[in-house]
C-alpha cells in the first residue's frame, strides 16, 4: 500500500523502558487524560511498574491510541556476549509478557537497547517477525536524568513534521512538562500518531 505523498505534520512519541514508577504512571496518565498517540517500548525487566496499569493501558490499545512495540525483556545490547538463543529468548520473553498483560502484539516493530543493531540483529530479529527497527531522529535526552530547560529545548528542537522522538519513562523530569509539550503540539499543528498509522504497519498483520 502507498502512504498519501502529501506531506503531513505527523509525528511519532515512542516512549522507552519505565524503570521509575512515577515516571510510567505520568505517562500513563498522560495517554489517558491527552488522548495523544503513544508508543510505549517497555521491557519485561519493569514489568512490576508496568503491570499495574494494564488495566488503564490495554482499552487505549484496543482503541489505537497506544502501541506497544518490543524493546528487550533484559535491556542489554544484543551486540556483546549474546547468542542467538539468548537473543532470541529475550525479545519472545517480552513479547509473551506484552500479549499477556496489554492484550497485543508487539511485531513487527522492534527497538534495540541503546539503538544498537547489525545486519545479524536484523535478520535474526526479522525471523521473528520483527521486520520494522524502530530508530528516532528526535529525542527528549532523558535517557540520563537532565532539567526541564534541557528537554524542552530538545523538545523545541526536535518536535517537527515527521519526527519520530524517543523518551523514556525513567527519569520525572518529563512530569512537569506534560503540559508545555501539548502546548508545542498544538502550536506546531503537529499530529501525534501510532507507529502503525505513521508508517502504515497493522496490528491484525502483526
Ligand atoms: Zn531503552
Amino acid at each position: 500500500m502507498f502512504q498519501a505523498s502529501a506531506p503531513t505534520r505527523r509525528i511519532a512519541l515512542t516512549i522507552d523502558d519505565g524503570y521509575d514508577a512515577q515516571t510510567v504512571a505520568g505517562y500513563v496518565a498522560f495517554a489517558q487524560r491527552s488522548r495523544i498517540p503513544l508508543t510505549f517500548n517497555p521491557n519485561g525487566a519493569y514489568s512490576a511498574v508496568w503491570n499495574r496499569h494494564a488495566d488503564v493501558l490495554r482499552p487505549l490499545v484496543e482503541a489505537g491510541q497506544v502501541q506497544i512495540a518490543n524493546h528487550t525483556w533484559s535491556h542489554k545490547s544484543l551486540l556483546k556476549n549474546r547468542t542467538d538463543a539468548d537473543i532470541r529468548a529475550d525479545i519472545e520473553r517480552n513479547e509473551q509478557w506484552i500479549q499477556s498483560t496489554f492484550g497485543t502484539t508487539s511485531r513487527p516493530w522492534f527497538r534495540p537497547p541503546y539503538g544498537f543493531h547489525n545486519q545479524h540483529v536484523d535478520a535474526l530479529v526479522g525471523e521473528l517477525g520483527y521486520t520494522k527497527i524502530l530508530m528516532w531522529n528526535g529525542s527528549f535526552g532523558d535517557s540520563t536524568l537532565i532539567t526541564p530547560e534541557q528537554l524542552m529545548g530538545l523538545a523545541s528542537r526536535y518536535l517537527r513534521p515527521g519526527t519520530v522522538m524517543l523518551g523514556h519513562a525513567n527519569h520525572a523530569t518529563i512530569l512537569g512538562l506534560f503540559h508545555q509539550i501539548e502546548q508545542l503540539i498544538a502550536e506546531r499543528r503537529l499530529e501525534p500518531v501510532t507507529l502503525d498509522t505513521m508508517f502504515g504497519t497493522s496490528r491484525a498483520v502483526g
